[in-house]
């Protein structure tokens, strides 16, 4: 793990170029996970690096309900794993599918944490964890029930699956209205860019202020750009298959 910001700790996985963040209490003993991933092996080695830093784990976040952001291990101990109102009932619904998912994408990979997520009350804007003041920014980009945290203090946002360097925008082709969804989470991104000093996405490259800033604007050319069907974004260029397809189907759906 490497510390990013004071107390944020980021770990950065092979598969999908996925991370943990850790938000660190402010009194140094206690600590929120986000997102653990990805293999038994390294949830493990994560607690014990946690335990033997003084840390215990008080609380969890999954950001989105897909599979990737819902794990855990009961190394990590019983905190409550939090999730919005939205995410945590999608999550409950999909189970079986995520394992299936799981299974497919990373064979052996623990499915047990899938569905056993907390909903927060829904609309509720701040973490219900004392040790630090953790803002919840809800949208519905991506996933029902998204959320980015924003670590107020440090001014680190961990934006689960948008504002990745090596992935494009991936829009929720089942939502009634996927482009709407993702044009709004983006405007607010761009409403709270400057608080942030660091993003930390769920697949890629911790980026600075600056590159926030960047990957808002490439992530609103491509959103643009499905309408066209002439992306030029760098992100696909020796895209995986998947996210390829992802994105044909996407263009097949909003090109005018
Ligand atoms: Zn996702």
């Amino acid at each position: 793990m490497i510390e990013v910001a004071p107390g944020v700790l980021v770990a950065t996985h092979a598969f999908c170029a996925t991370t943990t963040t850790v938000v660190v209490g402010a009194d140094g003993r206690e600590c929120l996970i986000v997102d653990p991933g990805v293999t038994s092996v390294e949830i493990d080695t994560l607690a014990t690096e946690l335990a033997s830093r003084g840390l215990t784990v008080t609380g969890a976040f999954s950001t989105h309900p897909h599979w990737d952001h819902l794990l855990w291990r009961p190394s990590l101990g019983d905190a409550p794993r939090w999730a919005t109102a939205h995410g945590a009932q999608r999550a409950e619904a999909v189970e079986d599918e995520n394992a299936r998912k799981a299974e497919g994408s990373l064979p052996g990979v623990d499915t047990s944490g899938l569905g056993r997520v907390s909903p927060l009350a829904p609309g509720v804007t701040v973490l219900p964890w004392a040790a630090r003041s953790i803002r919840v920014l809800e949208h519905r980009a991506h996933a029902v029930g998204h959320a980015a945290l924003l670590v107020e203090d440090a001014g680190v946002l961990v934006a689960g699956d948008m504002l990745s360097d090596v992935e494009p925008p991936l829009l929720d082709l089942d939502a009634t209205d996927p482009w709407g969804d993702y044009a709004e989470a983006i405007a607010m991104f761009t409403a709270v860019a400057r608080e942030v000093s660091l993003v930390v996405p769920g697949h890629g490259e911790v980026g600075d202020h600056d590159e926030l800033v960047r990957r808002i604007m490439a992530d609103r050319l491509y959103l643009d750009s499905l309408r066209t069907g002439a992306s030029t974004d760098p992100r696909l260029v020796g895209a995986a298959d998947w996210l390829r397809a992802e994105h044909d189907a996407a263009v097949a759906r909003f090109r005018t």
